[in-house]
């Protein structure tokens, strides 16, 4: 708790980066051209000298960059999806400085859930309907025959919707297959989940990727069998359990032919931020 608090001092509260990256550079670069001759004699910079500082600049770039994708990171893991769709909106820039450093986080997973849920519909008949909620740079259309409906906050491409994906505006009954791989980020996650469970078919399938962290209870991550046992009441059977990779779980449910419900609300637990660490 104390180290969460002391690390939200440093960083401050979520506010937006300074798109004038350069200004934060003379402070570090001042210091690295004191040591050098080559404020005194610019004529004499050595090539392997620029090379140094063209490397440390790019040191630099990729530190604030990393800096922002984990600010943006942990904003949209402790807001809403409105929120996170009107923080989206006044400066879409912010979506494309996450993905970079998203990209950047993915690089260093030694296998992505994405292409197992890609293998997944590869190995079923390619008419099945998908939605992929959260869809990111829409993989998942760009790899498989299917249609996809690809959802996510901001669009930059147009097959891509954009919609807070707890109101999409696809039809009920709809879709086959609903996935969402690595984007249960908001603390509503639960209202996802539900309008997963509104736009698919009876016995239309549900494909979660979560990061594994997010479901260890020996670590504050959430206990699986009560968030399996929340999927079910709203009208699933679990179908696959898989914690058998280190960095991400796999979840899937297929929906009820009838709902039975029982009224009851249903306990959802709580889904822990996922944050990165500084590389
Ligand atoms: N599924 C992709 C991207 C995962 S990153 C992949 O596996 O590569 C998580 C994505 O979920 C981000 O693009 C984020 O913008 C999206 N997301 C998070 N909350 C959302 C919401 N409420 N509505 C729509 N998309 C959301």
């Amino acid at each position: 708790m104390k180290e969460e608090q002391s690390r939200k001092r440093r960083r401050g509260k979520h506010k937006k980066p300074q798109k004038t990256q350069p200004s934060l550079l003379p402070k570090h670069s001042t210091r690295l051209h004191k040591k050098t001759h080559q404020q005194k004699n610019p004529a004499h910079q050595s090539s392997s000298s620029s090379l140094k500082s063209s490397s440390f600049l790019d040191k630099m770039k990729a530190r604030l960059a990393g800096g922002h994708f984990r600010m943006i990171n942990e904003k949209l893991y402790t807001c809403t999806g409105k929120e996170a769709l009107d923080y989206f909106k006044e400066d879409p820039e912010l979506f494309d400085m996450y993905h970079a450093g998203y990209q950047e986080q993915m690089s260093h997973w030694p296998e992505l859930p994405v292409n197992i849920i890609i293998k997944w519909l590869k190995e079923r008949s390619s008419s099945l309907i998908v939605a992929d909620f959260g869809c990111g740079d829409a993989r998942v259309a760009k790899n498989v025959k299917n249609k996809v409906f690809s959802i996510d906050l901001v669009s930059n491409d147009p097959s891509v919707i954009s919609c807070d994906m707890s109101n999409t505006p696809l039809r009920p009954s709809s879709v086959d297959v609903a996935v969402f791989c690595l984007s249960l980020m908001g603390t509503n996650y639960a209202s996802y989940l539900k309008e997963a469970c509104r736009v698919l078919k009876p016995s239309g399938w549900l494909l979660i990727a979560e990061v594994k962290s997010r479901f260890d209870p020996n670590n504050g991550g959430a206990d699986p069998n009560m968030f399996s046992k929340a999927v079910c009441e709203m009208g699933f059977t679990s179908a696959l359990k898989d914690f058998s990779n280190k960095m991400f779980v796999l979840l899937y449910f297929k929906k009820k032919e009838n709902k039975s419900s029982n009224g009851r609300e249903i306990e959802w637990p709580e889904l822990k931020p996922c944050i990165y660490k500084r590389r």
